[in-house]
């Protein structure tokens, strides 16, 4: 891509709470516009962009199944979610002009196109934007999983994982005054030591296929942009 990254290809993994703004629920349309113009920000440079976002903002199938709900149908169900995610992130996009596939691991020929891998790649070489919902289409995993899938599948340089802190802390920073951040951290640490990155089953997935997982703060205005071009603050799962 352009000479302000080294990066050419890489998925950028959101959690859906990122888009609900200060709602404590649902989709905020400001707020989806805000993370879609850091997205054309870097779509801008050059960069092949893939997307997953999370479902946990409408429907988490845990709390389902917490609640008495059958495991697998409430899987299922924030699998649904996702997908709403998608859609809203897609017509933002669009509206910015950048041209984007929102593209399910559930069928639903009506809304979204199916999965196929050498399709999804065709996208990305023609710089369209590839939201991958649904997940895996598998319930018992989630949205980490299904981006480190994704990233695996569409050769991507790395993961970045966009939160609400600038890394990976030792403890959480807005409850411990003393949280420390590491600059670089192993898949192996972050999984003895239960660090909030991913979920196990992702990390796992990204060790052993050595995809770098980049943990940054999505509130900072051109954020990602200034990440892949490796300035602000981040931490490397590596
Ligand atoms: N989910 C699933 N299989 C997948 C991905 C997601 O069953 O491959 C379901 C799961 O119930 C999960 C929900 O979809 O709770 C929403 O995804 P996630 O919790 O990962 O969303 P986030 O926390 O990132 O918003």
């Amino acid at each position: 891509a352009a000479a302000e990254t080294k990066y050419s290809r890489v998925l950028l993994k959101i959690s859906g709470e990122a888009l609900m703004g200060d709602q404590g629920y649902g989709l905020h349309p400001p707020t989806v516009e805000r993370i879609a113009k850091e997205v054309k920000s870097v779509h801008d440079l050059g960069v092949e962009i893939c997307m997953v976002i999370g479902g946990g903002n409408i429907f988490r199938g845990l709390a389902g199944s917490a609640q008495g709900m059958e495991r697998t149908t409430a899987d299922y169900m924030g699998m649904l979610a996702t997908v709403m995610n998608a859609l809203a992130m897609q017509s933002k996009l669009e509206e910015l002009g950048v041209y984007c596939r929102v593209i399910t691991a559930i069928r639903m020929d009506e809304v979204a196109e199916p999965y196929i891998r050498r399709r999804a790649v065709r996208h990305l070489e023609k710089k369209r934007v590839c939201i991958f919902a649904a997940g895996t289409g598998n319930p018992y995993f989630t949205t980490d999983t299904a981006a480190t899938l994704r990233a695996n599948e569409m050769n991507c340089e790395a993961i970045f994982k966009g939160t609400k802190v600038d890394g990976v802390y030792d403890c959480d920073p807005r409850k411990n005054d003393d949280a420390r951040r590491y600059d670089r951290v192993s898949y192996d640490e972050v999984l003895q030591k239960h660090l909030n990155v991913m979920d196990a089953s992702a990390i796992a997935l990204a060790r052993d296929n050595n995809l770098p997982i980049i943990v940054f703060s999505l509130d900072e205005p051109g954020g990602f942009r200034g990440i892949l071009a490796g300035k602000g603050t981040y931490s490397i799962v590596h």
